[in-house]
């Protein structure tokens, strides 16, 4: 059995193209074989299967060799293109290899025809294998860039993590100290409110370890969800009131049926609206309203948290969702570790759900999440 070929032969006589293939048979090829004279016979070739190699006579009465090379070349095909003519003059060899054809042979000489298609289908081997070798080179240098983005990212967070854990370890320890040393001269109120200052400074430490580690888990595949039936309004209730024992208490509407309920993991659900309205409250001015609405939608429940804030440009919304990311913000000096969002959203997908903004700048932005009603859910929803 010889070595299987699929040639392309673009040759008006049939006698040529015959001895052309008794050629290649003679020297140890299979051949699969279409001969075609005219462009759009040999467009359809090339539609309908795979080459190996192109044989082309340079003068035929409606085409040409070089018109058949610029074909496969406006196709960007990676066909060797051999031409063959009766007769060859320097020039029109010339010519053809400019043109890009692989060689040139004349018709009373092929034998050569045998040993350049080897040659041929070498060198389009090596390409391939040069080309997959950068391919894959490229791939590694935009990893590598990548992997130095996340890096660079990582740094910067653990600076920021860093600092952001600093504050308050630094109230609570000099609330504390006061305390301790001079709890003689201090009145009992002084004290209450120093304590107050300190847990509730513990509190901020304990909310950015706590999406510390949400975060962790999720990158670790390790997130547990634990559902459970759970009153919605309770949990927006319990994240108002939180975010009212800081020193600018927000006036939060809240519009929820009391009796919605939803099967999902009461903490994780709470951990999502309380970053949510921290965002919301640290993101708009103290004055101005936030409202955190509940509504049933289908088999879903859709839970959103609107301000009337600085609002975020579209175009920057995308990577809010991701780890670490911060936007720069002129307007409102919030400290933050770029963790909240990215755990909402980890935590928000554990449940089944998904979470998105709309926002404008300038115009506040609202933060909304979906989670999945279960027939369990459903069964407990009046
Ligand atoms: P952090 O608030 O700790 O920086 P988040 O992950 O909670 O981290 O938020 C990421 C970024 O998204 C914030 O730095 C802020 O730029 C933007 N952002 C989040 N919530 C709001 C909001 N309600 N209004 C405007 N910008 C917001």
């Amino acid at each position: 059995m010889g070595k299987p070929l699929r040639v392309l032969i673009v040759e008006d006589s049939e006698n040529d193209a015959l001895l052309l293939l008794r050629e290649l048979k003679r020297v140890g090829y299979e051949t699969t074989h279409e001969r075609v004279y005219t462009a759009s016979d040999m467009n359809s070739a090339l539609e309908k299967q795979q080459w190996d190699i192109i044989v082309s006579d340079f003068v035929m009465p409606q085409f040409s060799g070089l018109e058949a090379l610029s074909l496969i070349q406006t196709k960007a095909l990676d066909i060797p293109f051999i031409i063959t003519s009766g007769k060859i003059s320097d020039e029109t060899a010339v010519v053809s290899m400019k043109a890009g054809a692989a060689d040139y042979i004349t018709k009373d000489n092929l034998t050569r025809l045998g040993p350049a298609i080897e040659r041929e289908l070498q060198e389009k081997l090596v390409r391939g294998e040069r080309e997959k070798v950068s391919k894959a080179l490229r791939e590694r240098e935009e990893e590598l860039k990548v992997l130095k983005k996340v890096n660079q990212l990582k740094d910067e967070f653990v600076g920021l993590v860093s600092h952001e854990l600093r504050t308050p370890l630094t109230v609570i320890l000099g609330a504390l100290n006061t305390v301790m040393t001079e709890a003689d001269r201090l009145s009992k109120k002084e004290i209450k409110h120093l304590v107050g200052d300190a847990y509730f400074e513990a509190e901020t430490l304990s909310d950015i370890l706590a999406n510390l580690l949400e975060l962790a888990r999720a990158q670790a595949n390790r997130l547990q969800i634990f559902e459970e039936s759970v009153i919605v309004k309770e949990v927006i209730e319990t994240a108002v009131k939180k975010l009212n024992r800081q020193i600018e208490p927000r006036h939060v509407l809240i519009s929820c049926d009391k009796t919605i309920a939803v099967n999902a993991d009461r903490v994780r659900l709470q951990r999502i609206i309380n970053n949510l309205l921290d965002n919301a409250a640290k993101y708009s001015s103290p004055g101005t309203e936030i409202q955190v609405f509940v509504k049933k939608e289908n088999d879903e429940l859709l839970i959103g948290v609107k301000d009337k804030g600085i609002g975020i440009p579209s175009e920057l919304q995308g990577k809010l969702f991701e780890p670490f990311q911060r936007l720069e913000s002129k307007d409102i000096n919030a400290t933050g570790t770029g963790l909240g969002l990215v755990v909402c959203r980890r935590l928000v997908e554990a449940h089944g759900g998904h979470i998105w903004v709309e926002s404008q700048a300038g115009q506040g932005s609202t933060f909304l999440f979906t989670l999945p009603m279960t027939d369990k859910g459903k069964h407990k929803t009046q």
